[in-house]
């Protein structure tokens, strides 16, 4: 028997997971991931909150698991865990609810109010486990919010029938590591004083990062592109963490995500005006894309060169590179569209060029899933210039969308992305290395070089990106050996 043959148990523990809360692309990963492993043969269940901003259709129709009081805090203080439970597509989810905790029309607040609800929701996930009397091979938590959860599988959980199972942590991203006042993480969390050493929660001289601790206990590390586990361990992407990374690196390896490619796919997605496929990706595009200028108020003109932005609107994602160029790619035959939410800087400017642009730029500031998927239909290339990307899953549903990356050489988009070779006629988008606005702009224009005086060339790489496999199916497999590696350790 190959290893991947192996059936295994697996939890997968997270702050949020697709369709019931999503903020970013950890939502989408804590849905495909282990709806793929599922497939393969494994028992796979997913725990998070049961936050009050989950869809009416999904909470008034979970089953009540049971519930309990937890101990939490140092001095004791207890608190009620209700398990909810809603199976979809195979996966059983539960929902760990609390009233107090899970109010918030958002899942993340601000840290004040995020470092007890995490340190809560952590030592909840796991007194579930053993409330119903599940014991998983592998524990797997998801970025910081459940970077206490190693800690406490060895420490106040270690002589339950838990102990036998072993932890997985994974960077998503390494920009928020839940970092908060020492005393109050440890009046919070309720762990013992040895792990608030230098080793493991403690930074700087009074705080502790929940994160760190995580990395610490964990019996492996993961996180989403190879480029990306190389670079946390460098000063700049490494945010504080690359000694602690460089420490733990035999612990430490990348796996590319993938996209659930049944949501994301043309040729059935009923978010699309007109579904197609790879047979007629280049004919019907230009209806899709005569359709999104339409709904987004842009001139509409198939022969116009449209490119696409679906982002958090943050200083990660290379908006201040975009900023500085936008008049200048605006040549008379190209278009911008974008969506996104996020810092109010990036927010206003493209709301600005989008009223100095009429029929030109489109700024939808808003999350639409809906207006997401037409976007990635209706546009030429999709533009993902960020200073850093663990991975990046926008370039990937692009590529499953016939839509051409433009992307910075970094993390995940490195990986991912393989750039156009004029000479081989090969490559799947157009790529820069440095963090400048010159190479963007330079990427932008040898696209367009292409898109206007190559066509042919062009509708070769849209078909190559159609057939390019950005499933799960081959990471799963690499998860699969990862988990089975830790387990007979
Ligand atoms: P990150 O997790 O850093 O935000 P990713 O590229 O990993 O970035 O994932 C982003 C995911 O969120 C993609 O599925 C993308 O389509 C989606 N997304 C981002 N912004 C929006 C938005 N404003 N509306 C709808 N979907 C969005």
């Amino acid at each position: 028997m190959t290893k991947t043959e192996q059936n295994k148990s697996i939890v997968f523990i997270g702050s949020e997971c697709y369709p019931f809360v999503k903020s970013g692309g950890l939502g989408d990963v804590m849905y495909a991931l282990p709806k793929e492993l599922v497939r393969q043969g494994n028992d796979v269940r997913v725990i998070i909150p049961n936050y009050k901003c989950i869809p009416a259709k999904y909470r008034d129709n979970m089953e009540f698991k049971g519930s309990f009081d937890m101990d939490l805090c140092s001095d004791g203080r207890t608190f009620y865990v209700g398990i909810m439970e809603y199976v979809l597509d195979g996966v059983c989810y539960y929902f760990i609810d609390n009233e107090e905790f899970f109010t918030a029309g958002n899942p993340y607040t601000t840290i004040v109010d995020d470092i007890p609800k995490y340190c809560y929701f952590g030592k909840a996930a796991l007194a579930a486990l053993l409330y119903l009397e599940w014991v998983p091979d592998i524990i797997h938590c998801h970025d910081w919010q459940a970077g206490l959860i190693p800690i406490y599988l060895r420490t106040l959980f270690a002589t339950t029938p838990l102990s036998s199972a072993k932890s997985v942590m994974t960077i998503h991203n390494l920009r928020f590591q839940g970092i908060y006042g020492l005393d109050h993480i440890k009046y919070w969390s309720g762990l013992p004083n040895h792990v608030f050493g230098n080793d493991c929660l403690k930074v700087g001289e009074n705080d502790a990062n929940m994160f760190k601790g995580g990395l610490a206990y964990c019996d492996m590390i993961t996180t989403v592109s190879n480029t990306y586990a190389e670079e946390i361990q460098t000063d700049f992407f490494g945010e504080n963490l690359d000694g602690h990374l460089r420490y733990h690196k035999e612990k430490l390896c990348g796996i590319v995500n993938g996209i659930d490619v049944e949501t994301w796919d043309p040729a059935t997605d009923p978010r699309v005006s007109v579904n197609y496929d790879v047979n007629n990706v280049i004919e019907l595009k230009k209806e899709n894309k005569r359709l999104l200028q339409e709904e987004v108020g842009l001139e509409q003109n198939e022969d116009k060169f449209v490119i696409g932005l679906i982002s958090r609107l943050t200083d990660q994602k290379g908006l201040d590179l975009v900023n500085e160029i936008l008049p200048q790619i605006l040549d008379g035959n190209t278009q911008v569209v974008v969506l996104g939410t996020g810092d109010t800087r990036y927010e206003d400017s493209f709301r600005y060029y989008e009223n100095a642009f009429q029929g030109i730029v489109s700024a939808s500031i808003m999350y639409d899933e809906t207006r997401a998927h037409k976007i990635y239909a209706g546009s030429d290339a999709l533009l993902v210039p960020s200073l850093f990307e663990p991975c990046g899953l926008t370039q990937l549903n692009a590529m499953r969308y016939g839509t051409v990356p433009i992307v910075r050489e970094t993390g995940g988009l490195k990986d991912t992305v393989e750039p156009y070779n004029v000479y081989e006629n090969s490559g799947n988008g157009f790529t820069f290395d440095r963090y400048e606005t010159a190479l963007l702009y330079d990427a932008i224009e040898r696209a367009k070089d292409v898109y206007f005086n190559n066509r042919e060339n062009w509708d070769e790489i849209v078909v190559r990106d159609m057939y390019k496999d950005v499933s799960w199916t081959n990471a799963a497999k690499q998860y699969m050996d990862m988990y089975i590696e830790v387990i007979e350790r």
